[in-house]
């Protein structure tokens, strides 16, 4: 199996380019914000549980995330290999990830981070908030989540340096100039 995490800040183009990855490689693509998302809009119990958490542009527990990919990998013993996208966000879900996958003789083949700078992310992020619903895109929430990525989910590069699976991309220019710097790092695995 081919079982990649795309890693970024908010804004650094993992869900876009994610799906690209997904399309070429045959993977399934988990995006733990759609998968949240799709909870709030059919206002299930999770989704009602989750909302006020995400609109403030905090993290969701870990526990919830890590039920909710142990059931979607469960679910797909079938497949490829899975594009991880916006998961782990920390070091706990990152050491559970690990924990699932090894119970299915699987790892994580590799880890691409997107590397853009905060002034970008917060002109994509605003951009965004203008073109989509999404009711954490607002400048106050988009703050705060750039501050809960620096504490929380940044950590994890260095986690992924020791485990020898980190590559870097840089994140800034043509979509498919930063999709084809990606499949370079993505064929060596
Ligand atoms: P995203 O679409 O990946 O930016 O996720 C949107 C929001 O969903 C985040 O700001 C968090 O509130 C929540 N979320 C998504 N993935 C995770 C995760 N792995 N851990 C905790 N919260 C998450």
């Amino acid at each position: 199996m081919l079982n990649l995490v795309l890693f970024g800040p908010p804004g650094a183009g993992k869900g876009t380019q994610a799906l690209k990855i997904a399309e070429k490689y045959r993977l399934l693509h988990i995006s733990t914000g759609d998968i949240l998302r799709a909870e709030i809009a059919k206002s299930s119990p999770l989704g009602l549980r989750v909302k006020s958490i995400i609109d403030r542009g905090e993290l969701v527990s870990d526990d919830i995330l890590v039920d909710i990919l142990r059931g979607v990998i469960e679910d797909h013993r079938e497949v490829k290999g899975f594009i991880f996208d916006g998961f782990p966000r920390t070091i706990p879900q990152a050491e559970a990830l690990k924990v699932m996958l090894k119970g299915e003789g699987q790892q994580v083949t590799g880890v691409v981070s997107l590397k853009v700078n905060d002034e970008e992310l917060i002109k994509r992020l605003l951009n965004r908030a203008l073109e989509t619903g999404r009711s954490d895109d607002n400048e106050e929430v988009i703050r705060k989540r750039l501050q809960v990525y620096n504490s929380s989910t940044k950590p994890l590069l260095d986690y992924y340096r020791e485990e020898g699976i980190l590559n870097e991309v840089v994140g800034i220019g043509p979509i498919d100039v930063i999709f084809q710097d990606i499949c370079t790092v993505i064929d060596k695995f």
